[in-house]
């Protein structure tokens, strides 16, 4: 079982800069890692090939990724400023983790980390 996520700073920052370009519409970016025990880790950001960015919603065709990519999730901002995955969000759940970012974007206080389940998974920054 997953038990946390740890996340290296400049994946973070990565995500934060992304959204505050797209916005107001969502940004979607691919999640690159490895499993460590019971822990992600997640040291690399990939911008989707053919990703739609949309008011409300953000694709990419799975079918259309490298199957060597070590992908363990996917990160995507949320305009509204809701900080919790929508229906749509789970329904579509890709890989281990799901990264929400909220309006403003200003640092990790608008980033949260969900499971397939919806649950909130802690995680750690590594600043290095
Ligand atoms: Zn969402």
């Amino acid at each position: 079982m997953m038990a946390s996520v740890r996340i290296q700073r400049v994946v973070v920052d990565s995500i934060l800069t992304y959204a505050k370009i797209f916005h107001p519409k969502e940004g979607i970016l691919l999640l690159r890692g490895r499993n460590e025990k019971n822990t992600i880790l997640i040291d690399e950001v990939v911008i989707p090939p053919f990703a739609v960015h949309g008011t409300g919603f953000s694709t990419f065709p799975v079918h259309r990724l490298p199957a060597d990519f070590s992908i363990v999730g996917t990160a995507h901002s949320h305009p509204s400023g809701t900080l919790y995955p929508s229906i749509g969000d789970l329904n579509n759940f890709y890989g281990k983790v799901m990264i929400i970012t909220a309006y403003p974007y200003r640092s990790e206080q608008q980033i949260a980390i969900f499971n397939k389940n919806g649950k909130t998974v802690a995680f750690k920054i590594l600043n290095n």
